[in-house]
């Protein structure tokens, strides 16, 4: 069979909303710049599909503005990182992939899969609330709970973090990042961040790692009081 790429029309819809919604979580609205370099699309292309969108309701837009989701636009978007983020935990959990590897057959399998096959996937995984890179799973309803976490690279030195969350999209960082044992849940300590906007030391597992400053930046982390026991749900201060 033939790569699919935007051909089916779809699909590019549901990667339009996605795009729009992660771009809207830095600032709304977006410009369709923004968007045409997210999904590497002519801007001309990416206007006629915004107009097409707005005709559909699933976003606003107004001209040399931007575009921003409209509440029928979020609960599709929503439902589409819903089954992304399901298919990854179950790939992960029932077939053994590795992290690296299961974001881009979700990109595929978000599209194809059925309601159904999506539904049972979480029910045999228990409802999870998080996917394997941390991001947190919108629930059947559109409910989601997002916590903006800081970036390890802006943690200073000496204090002690959990990662919370990775970003998914490119993998040969989450290889890497698998080497270091940098995965949701583990304590960093940070050591040192080398001058001139040098790499950042930390320690994992009782090991000293140096880390560039593009990778700590994809790493969402949370800082740990002495007294802290780990636990994720007090981070309410922090959004
Ligand atoms: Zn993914």
């Amino acid at each position: 069979m033939a790569t699919r790429q935007s051909g089916d029309p779809s699909h590019a819809v549901e990667d339009y909303l996605k795009a729009i919604r992660h771009l809207q979580r830095e600032s709304s609205p977006v410009s369709t710049t923004a968007l045409a370099q997210l999904l590497d699309r002519s801007p001309a292309s990416v206007t006629n599909m915004i107009k097409s969108l707005a005709e559909r309701g699933l976003v606003d837009y107004e001209p040399y503005h931007g575009v921003r989701l409209s509440e029928a636009g979020e609960l599709e978007a929503l439902r589409i990182i819903r089954r992304h983020r399901v298919i990854e935990a179950y790939l992960i959990e029932k077939l053994g992939y590795s992290w690296d590897r299961v974001h881009a057959e979700a990109e595929r399998l978000e599209h194809s899969a059925s309601d159904e096959l999506v539904e049972r996937m979480a029910e045999v995984l228990g409802h999870p609330e998080l996917d394997p890179h941390g991001s947190p799973i919108p629930t059947a309803k559109g409910e989601v709970t997002e916590l903006r976490h800081p970036a390890l690279s802006e943690v200073s030195a000496g204090a002690s973090v959990i990662v919370q969350e990775v970003s998914d999209a490119d993998e040969g960082r989450l290889r890497y990042l698998a080497e270091l044992g940098l995965y949701p849940g583990t304590l960093v300590e940070v050591m040192e961040h080398e001058p001139f906007e040098g790499p950042i030391r930390v320690r994992v597992g009782g090991r000293e790692r140096s880390l560039g400053r593009g990778l700590a930046e994809i790493v969402r982390v949370e800082l740990q009081d002495e007294a802290n026991d780990g636990g994720a749900s007090d981070d309410a201060a922090n959004n």
